[in-house]
């Protein structure tokens, strides 16, 4: 079923989480001991991340360094449809620009088609660690827009190679990535707001956010995208802090600001468990504010952990 057809039938705020893909030579058991305790909150979907290649140096023998590409976190198509298989729950499998050109794109969502995986989320993807700026595959995308126009184009049975329309076409519900406190990239947020009402104009579904910590940035953000008539649902995403680290961790990735009240909290706790409680309080306090302005749905970064966004959730849902 549709994210989308989820947000239409839901009663009540629905809770959905994100995970990683276990590291190579993990087991699906691996992963799904972390979802197992989640699932009593009854998530309708379940997004999984997709992480694309990274260069290392190895020195050989005769002292030469040799790069060589590795995927630490491969298998997101397979996750997603093991996911559907075993626990009978949606999946939204991250599709990005990075790494693919455009055919072994549509190979991938031939691929999720056929799996009966009805989302994706589309995105461009991150640079490749140590690179400054993202270059796209040659025959490849450069930015979500034109991956987001591709599915559409396969959802009106439109593949690569054929001046033909196919009957048989795919139906994904897509989602994109929106930034409350502006893509690092952007110059302002008016210009990253004018490419997000484009990628809804060219089809995307539902946006859902970058993390955030203070929610009056998400409510400033939802205002904004109204006024710029983009009126797609907007799911909300949090992360419950459950180290110290990550209180310069995460403003240096995702370019984020995260509140002093907060900052202090952690920053006066002597352990990560203490970390994890006053994270996974803050987070509460977070979702309720955001039941109360109306969310359809709240969405939890559990980037490998869930033992916090478990606590969270058995506090509202
Ligand atoms: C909810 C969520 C999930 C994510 N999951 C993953 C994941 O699984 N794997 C992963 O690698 N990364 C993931 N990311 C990170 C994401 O890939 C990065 O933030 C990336 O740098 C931007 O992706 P995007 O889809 O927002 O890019 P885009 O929408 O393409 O935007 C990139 C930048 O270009 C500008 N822009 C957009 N379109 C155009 C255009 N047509 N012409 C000129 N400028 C344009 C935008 O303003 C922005 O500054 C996720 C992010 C979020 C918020």
């Amino acid at each position: 079923m549709k994210v989308t057809e989820h947000f239409n039938n839901a009663q009540k705020t629905l809770f959905t989480f994100e995970i990683l893909p276990p590291l190579k030579g993990e087991n699906m058991r691996t992963l799904f001991d972390h979802i197992d305790p989640l699932m009593e909150f009854k998530p309708p979907f379940i997004d999984v991340t997709y992480h694309r290649e990274e260069y290392v140096y190895k020195q050989r023998e005769n002292g030469l360094l040799e790069k060589i590409t590795t995927r630490k976190r491969p298998g997101t198509v397979g996750i997603c449809a093991a996911i559907q298989n075993y626990y009978k729950v949606d999946t939204v499998p991250h599709l990005i620009c990075g790494g693919f050109n455009r055919e072994e794109t549509e190979n991938a969502l031939i691929d999720l088609h056929f799996l009966g995986i009805d989302n994706v989320l589309v995105l461009r993807g991150d640079c490749v660690k140590n690179e400054s700026r993202f270059t796209p595959e040659p025959g490849g995308h450069a930015y979500a827009t034109e991956l987001i126009d591709q599915v559409v184009n396969m959802n009106n049975g439109r593949y690569l190679d054929d001046e033909q329309t196919f009957k048989n076409s795919t139906d994904f519900c897509i989602g994109v990535a929106g930034y409350p406190e502006k893509h690092s990239e952007a110059p302002n947020l008016k210009a990253d707001l004018r490419w997000l009402k484009k990628k809804i104009e060219l089809g995307a579904d539902y946006i859902v956010t970058q993390m955030f910590f203070d929610n009056q940035k998400y409510i400033n953000f939802v205002n904004l995208c109204r006024e710029e008539g983009i009126n797609v649902p907007i799911i909300p995403g949090l992360k419950p802090l459950t180290t110290k680290s990550q209180l310069s961790a995460l403003p240096n990735f995702f370019h984020i600001d995260i509140p002093c009240e907060l900052a202090e909290a952690v920053e006066a706790c002597k352990d990560n468990k203490e970390v994890t409680q006053v994270g996974v309080e803050w987070a509460i306090q977070q979702s309720k504010g955001l039941m109360e302005f109306g969310v359809p749905c709240l969405h939890y970064y559990s980037m490998g952990r869930s033992g916090s966004v478990r606590q969270v959730a058995e506090a509202l849902f």
